[in-house]
């Protein structure tokens, strides 16, 4: 039996964004009568980790930009006026020329979140809904309770029991090798550990964002940027003349530079609604089809955007696409490339217009996000060989001033990118640093390794509440087969991947089993209405593209709208 509104407690586990937009949400719905507790390890809420000195130094930037930021309370040109001065100049920004187009220092952005997570808390209090924010305080376990409807959560000296729990604890980087590696970093986070010389060649595995966070980091304490006329130039420090930074990606690419968007929260206006997708999995078995959605949600919404590049790809399949486009980049000169965009990009920013077909091709990853768990095995599989390269290549939005960056080290020959494939090897090296095994015998050795591939995917051994696990609430998110057979070649070949249920076959993909509402799957197959989890790393295999404020928004709207139906 669920309880009426006036006596819900609601536990958001982890005060950063997520947090922040769901209890925003909760406020927006303007009913009362409810409390909301919030644990936050941190002693600021609101921050999170890529915004804090967690995951952020002075050199790293967001890429987004205000006006593409979900709206909180006060919009980040307002809020940036009211800032005295000399906050602002810490970080290198002239009031004056500041506009709701640019990208933030992450860590002012940090500074952004906390203000308006504070002007939150302040009016959901004078809007009568009790609000407590445990800061300092560690979450440590949460129970459900079946019996009683309620869930238990360990934290700091208490137990505390709530109606509803949101798990938004976000990003992890476990430490697989770090600390037992000389050299070997599990990710640039945080950012001060990479605050050193490194006089010798320093491996970067990852080409995009969170690589790009690593060499920002790097070159700033190897060596210095100047303004040149046309851009920047890049000088190593003195005595340190054999630093140098390789990059290392998949089939040699840079990702995409940020441009003009037309719909700056990748809404969609003309997406396919909740309605047609059931529609359309009702008359398919059951699955979403992956053909249905690069239909509808991309080709469609390109034929209005853009008829000329429209025309160009109408009949083509998604593999057929992704051909037309991948090749071309892959045959160019990374950096060539890279060049071209960021000219391409400048003008889309100057004329404010958009380049059609990324923008919606990250509009169909965004839409695509919330249903792929809908998707049959096999166009799981598909989507992550064929299309999800691109995406990611694609969506990445890198800024132009690290685009900036990225040329100046690459033409001081600071920076190159090495081209490598799947079947590439990283060998921790026993006195320390590593051996990159490129294949067919072909290897280099570095002293020092960074992984900047981005949050990996992970799985209910890391999970950080156990008892959850333990006692089924969680399961392992899988997606059917559509054709058993497929699903039986695809056991032959990887027995890890897949799971024989007799008359079916499961591919196991990463993190655990979620609703369309974020509720939590049990073994028994119990949608959990008390326990939401949006913690990015443990929802990656049914929600691929989950990162990001705009996700932080969606979720929240989600889960709200399933709580307290219309
Ligand atoms: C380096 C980096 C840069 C990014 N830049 C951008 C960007 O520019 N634009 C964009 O849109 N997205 C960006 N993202 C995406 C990012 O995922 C989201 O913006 C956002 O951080 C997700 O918020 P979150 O609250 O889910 O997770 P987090 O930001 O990780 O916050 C989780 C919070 O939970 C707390 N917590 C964790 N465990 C516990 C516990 N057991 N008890 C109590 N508290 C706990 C943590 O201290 C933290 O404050 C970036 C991501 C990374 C990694």
């Amino acid at each position: 039996m669920s309880k009426p509104d006036q006596s819900l407690r609601f536990g958001l586990i982890g005060g950063g964004p997520a947090a922040l937009f769901f209890y925003k949400t909760l406020l927006d719905t303007g009913r009362s009568g409810f409390s909301v507790d919030i644990f936050e390890k941190k002693t600021i809420a609101g921050i999170g980790m890529p915004y804090s000195n967690e995951g952020a130094g002075m050199e790293h930037i967001t890429n987004v930009s205000g006006n593409e930021i979900p709206s909180l309370v006060t919009s980040t040109a307002d809020w940036m006026k009211q800032l005295p001065a000399a906050r602002l100049t810490r970080y290198g920004i002239d009031p004056e020329r500041f506009s709701d187009y640019r990208v933030f220092p992450r860590l002012l952005f940090g500074e952004y979140l906390a203000d308006q997570f504070e002007l939150l808390v302040q009016r959901g209090r004078e809007a009568g809904i009790p609000t407590t924010l445990h800061l300092n305080t560690t979450v440590q376990d949460i129970r459900d309770n079946r019996e009683h409807n309620t869930v238990e959560v360990k934290a700091g000296d208490g137990l505390y029991t709530f109606d509803h729990v949101i798990i938004c604890t976000g990003h992890h980087w476990p430490c697989r090798q770090e600390g037992r590696i000389p050299g070997y970093f599990d990710s640039p986070y945080p950012p001060a550990k990479l605050e050193k010389k490194f006089n010798h060649p320093v491996a970067i595995k990852g080409a995009s964002l969170t690589a790009i966070d690593a060499v920002r980091t790097l070159a700033r304490f190897n060596g210095s940027f100047h303004e040149k006329q046309g851009g920047l130039e890049y000088t190593r420090d003195e005595g340190n003349s054999d630093f140098r930074m390789v990059m290392h990606s998949i089939n040699g690419l840079l990702p995409a530079v940020r441009f003009h968007l037309e719909d700056t929260h990748l809404a969609g206006e003309k997406l396919l609604t909740e309605k047609e997708v059931l529609e359309h999995m009702l008359d398919n078995d059951g699955y979403l089809s992956l053909d249905y959605i690069f239909e509808k949600d991309f080709k469609e919404a390109l034929k209005k955007r853009d008829p000329v590049f429209y025309e160009k790809i109408k009949n083509e399949t998604i593999e057929g696409f992704v051909k037309m486009i991948m090749p071309a980049r892959v045959a160019k000169d990374a950096f060539v490339l890279f060049r071209e965009e960021y000219v391409e990009a400048e003008r889309s920013i100057r004329k404010h217009e958009s380049v059609h077909w990324k923008e919606l091709l990250a509009t169909l990853s965004f839409a695509m996000n919330y249903p792929a768990k809908h998707f049959s095995a096999e166009d799981m599989q598909r989507l992550k060989k064929t299309l999800m390269p691109l995406i990611s290549v694609v969506i990445a939005f890198v800024p132009q001033d690290s685009v900036k960056e990225l040329m100046a080290l690459h033409e001081a020959g600071v920076l190159e990118l090495k081209d490598v494939d799947t079947d590439s090897k990283i060998e921790p090296a026993e006195g320390g640093g590593i051996i990159y095994h490129y294949g067919e015998g072909k290897q280099a050795i570095f002293k020092t390794f960074v992984n900047g591939t981005g949050q990996p995917p992970l799985d209910m051994k890391d999970f950080p509440f156990q008892s959850l696990v333990e006692d089924g609430t969680l399961s392992q998110a899988e997606l059917r087969f559509r054709d058993p057979g497929k699903g039986k070649e695809a056991l032959a070949r990887d027995p890890e991947k897949v799971r024989d249920a007799s008359e079916a076959f499961f591919l196991r993909v990463p993190g655990m089993a979620i609703t369309d509402s974020f509720k939590v799957i049990g073994t028994d197959g119990f949608h959990n209405p008390r326990i939401r989890l949006v913690a990015v790393p443990y929802i990656g295999g049914y929600n691929p593209d989950y990162s990001g404020l705009d996700f932080c928004e969606e979720a929240s709207c989600r889960i709200v709208r399933d709580i307290f139906p219309q």
